[in-house]
């Protein structure tokens, strides 16, 4: 099965014009950021593997993208959460609804001990040598074949253009993919710009040290201007998941302007951030990643609806 070269296309934001990398368009099943991550686990045989354990929140990308996985493969999905929120119990939906329609088994832990989703996966569960146990939101070396693959479909796709300075924009979870993706880039002169959406600014570089330690020896006479993207923060903290007024707004003028729908976890921050930012850097040609996550939307745009109704018209 193929998963490479989703589209890119041509919008403008307020006075920014960009460029989209459509990874939201790269398969109907198996798109987005955890697709990437996850390619290998579609190519390779893997003939012993029957069961895929993972953990993370019951409203995850990776939960859905897990179990479309698994269902490409043949393999249980066994989704470790801490709870299901009631209301999500009662109405599901997102991520959450389609990982069961697709048969993964989603397990609370808070009702069966204390230990969180990990420790009681390590502890209880034992994997053994016929389950493949993945890190919370593909924060592993795995992810860095899929995307090394992204990055030279972006050099490749850049080659074409003419010639000019090159900015690629995308937000951070666990920031494997802007790590990743910067260690393929920069050699190009391509600038990897992020933020930390899950935790701060300090937070994304402890991540970003642990992922340059399993996956190649620490180059000491790297700069951190070499070693790392550039990272761009909000001034005050920004919880994951939270829901900002200013978040769902931006979200709804990125939809009016670009007719592209973005993340409602991810996007809205990076955007905000870049709005400031752009004025005061160097003019490059901006490359904005689209990583999927639209089925998560359903979810997060219930609660804003709750939240917010329709006063933020
Ligand atoms: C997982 C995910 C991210 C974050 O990716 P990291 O590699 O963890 O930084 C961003 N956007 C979407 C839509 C995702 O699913």
């Amino acid at each position: 099965m193929k998963l490479a070269d989703s589209p890119v296309t041509v919008h403008q934001f307020d006075e920014f014009p960009f460029y989209l990398k459509r990874d939201d368009q790269l398969h109907a099943q198996f798109s987005g950021n955890k697709a990437r991550k996850f390619m290998p686990l579609l190519d390779q045989a893997l003939p012993n593997i029957q069961t895929l354990i993972c953990y993370g929140s019951a409203q995850a990308n990776s939960l859905y993208s897990l179990a479309a996985l698994a269902n490409l493969r043949g393999w249980q999905l066994e989704f470790y959460v801490d709870h299901v929120p009631g209301w999500l119990k009662q109405n599901p939906n997102g991520n959450y609804r389609a990982a069961l329609a697709l048969g993964a088994q989603i397990i609370e832990t808070r009702t069966l001990s204390d230990l969180p989703p990990k420790q009681y996966i390590d502890q209880y569960r034992h994997p053994d040598s016929h389950c493949l146990m993945l890190e919370e939101g593909g924060r592993s070396p795995i992810a860095k074949q899929g995307v090394t693959a992204l990055a030279n479909e972006l050099i490749n796709w850049i080659a074409r253009q003419p010639d000019q300075p090159w900015r690629v924009a995308l937000p951070s979870g666990t920031g494997t993919t802007a790590l990743y993706l910067h260690q393929t880039l920069a050699p190009h002169g391509i600038e990897v710009v992020t933020c930390p959406c899950v935790g701060d600014q300090d937070y994304l570089l402890e991540q970003f040290d642990q992922l340059i330690g399993q996956t190649q020896p620490v180059a000491h006479n790297q700069t951190p201007a070499e070693r790392y993207p550039t990272i761009i923060s909000p001034s005050s903290k920004h919880h994951f998941g939270r829901l900002y007024a200013e978040d769902y707004r931006i979200w709804r003028q990125l939809r009016a302007q670009t007719e592209v729908e973005f993340d409602l976890l991810y996007d809205p921050l990076m955007w905000r951030l870049l709005r400031h930012w752009l004025p005061t850097q160097p003019d490059k040609s901006l490359l904005y990643i689209h990583q999927g996550g639209l089925l998560g939307n359903e979810s997060m745009l219930a609660r804003y609806q709750r939240q917010f109704g329709h006063s933020l018209a």
